[in-house]
């Protein structure tokens, strides 16, 4: 069966957790808790298929700062490179996040993906 994993956000107090509740339990939840942030599983049949959703009910109260790092990945195969640093650095530019050019193969710049991401998050 094919999953999907399904994110909602938004800001608070639009109703991202009463739907995704009514979804999932068919249940209207009066109650305003802006900080509940939970993860949902859901069986439906869409169009004769069956599919598992996951939706990740973010508390979101400030979506436009996600915590986020533009990876160009494969930087071993400079032979082969498609896109040009720059182009990176300037599409990191407009999303207001960071670029690393990485390599899983030859170990570049991999920690300090994730590690990054940890920084991001911890500052929030
Ligand atoms: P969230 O912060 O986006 O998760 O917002 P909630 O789902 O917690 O909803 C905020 C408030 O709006 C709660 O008091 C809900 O009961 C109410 N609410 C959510 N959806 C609806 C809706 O469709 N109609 C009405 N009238 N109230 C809603
Ligand atoms: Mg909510």
């Amino acid at each position: 069966m094919r999953e999907y994993k399904i994110v909602v956000l938004g800001s608070g107090g639009v109703g991202k957790s009463a739907l995704t509740v009514q979804f999932v339990q068919g249940i209207f939840v009066e109650k305003y808790d802006p900080t509940i942030e939970d993860s949902y599983r859901k069986q439906v049949e869409v169009d004769g298929q069956q599919c598992m959703l996951e939706i990740l009910d973010t508390a979101g109260t400030d979506t436009d700062d996600v915590p986020m790092i533009l990876v160009g990945n494969k930087c071993d195969l400079e032979d082969e490179r498609v896109v040009g640093k720059d182009q990176g650095l300037n599409l990191a530019k407009s999303f207001s996040c960071a670029f690393l050019e990485s390599s899983a193969k030859a170990k570049i710049n991999v920690n300090e993906i994730f590690y990054d991401l940890v920084r991001q998050i911890n500052r929030k």
